[in-house]
């Protein structure tokens, strides 16, 4: 089996969703800790929907050499980490283009890795995307918000396929949204290759909630927003955002419109 972003053939080595150097912020048991994982067959238009209640925390996939786990991903690991730390610990973090870059691309590599378990597998220009650029595609956005509970986590993926008027179904996803809560900090990333998603429900319910890193906007964004952060629900309802769980289980899969 290739590695997802490099394609290579090689040993793949375990790589943490969560990197080790967040599991001591992050809850040590299951009790706050979801994660959700839909399954898309391909022809198939049933949706398997798995929740666990676990340890995302610890989750572990394989499919990422040791080239790229210890290559470029170390590198972004090594470059985020501070940012990401300085967050967990509370603290307000303005960030300037470069680091809303670096912030956004650790959470749209992070989803990927999140995202590498589900079959049908992602097509492949998702990760050779961020493989060849080390950052974020131009069909990708990605915001932050921040929630009240220190040691949550959790990551919750949704592979999507967008089904445009006039052409056929796509047996494979072609869009993705993904929320990665590590304590405090969330991310939200939304991410497609032909077709554009809608984010018109994101924008009009959580909008002031949410700080644009991706693509870059504003020459100076501030973490967290002013306007508040997100309870559980609120977490669960951004997370519906983009496609709602109902729509990904009765075979739609297409964003809300
Ligand atoms: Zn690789």
């Amino acid at each position: 089996v290739p590695c997802v972003f490099c394609r290579k053939d090689g040993p793949l080595s375990d790589e943490h969703v969560f990197p080790k150097w967040l599991q001591p912020h992050l809850a040590p048991d299951g009790e706050d800790g979801t994660h959700r994982r839909l399954i898309f067959r391909a022809g198939e238009t049933e949706v398997a929907e798995h929740a666990y209640r676990g340890q995302p925390a610890t989750q572990v996939v394989k499919a990422v050499c040791k080239e790229c786990n210890e290559g470029w991903m170390g590198r972004l690991e090594g470059e985020a980490k501070p940012y990401l730390l300085s967050m967990v610990r509370g603290n307000t973090r303005s960030y300037y283009r470069q680091g809303q870059t670096l912030i956004a691309s650790w959470f749209v590599k992070t989803a990927l890795v999140a995202g590498s378990k589900f079959k049908p597998s992602l097509p492949t220009e998702f990760y050779s995307a961020m493989f060849e650029d080390h950052r974020p595609s131009t069909n990708t956005r990605v915001w932050l918000a921040a929630t009240p509970y220190t040691g949550h986590h959790q990551s919750d993926f949704r592979p999507i396929r967008i089904e445009p008027d006039d052409r056929p179904p796509h047996s494979e996803p072609n869009c993705f949204s993904a929320m990665i809560v590590a304590d405090q900090v969330v991310g939200f990333v939304v991410s497609w290759l032909d077709a554009v998603p809608s984010t018109d429900r994101l924008l009009e319910e959580f909008g002031p909630a949410l700080v644009r890193v991706w693509p870059v906007a504003e020459p100076k964004v501030t973490w967290p927003s002013p306007a508040g952060r997100l309870d559980f629900a609120q977490l669960d309802a951004l997370a519906d955002t983009v496609v709602a769980i109902d729509d990904v289980t009765a075979g739609r899969g297409v964003p809300n419109g």
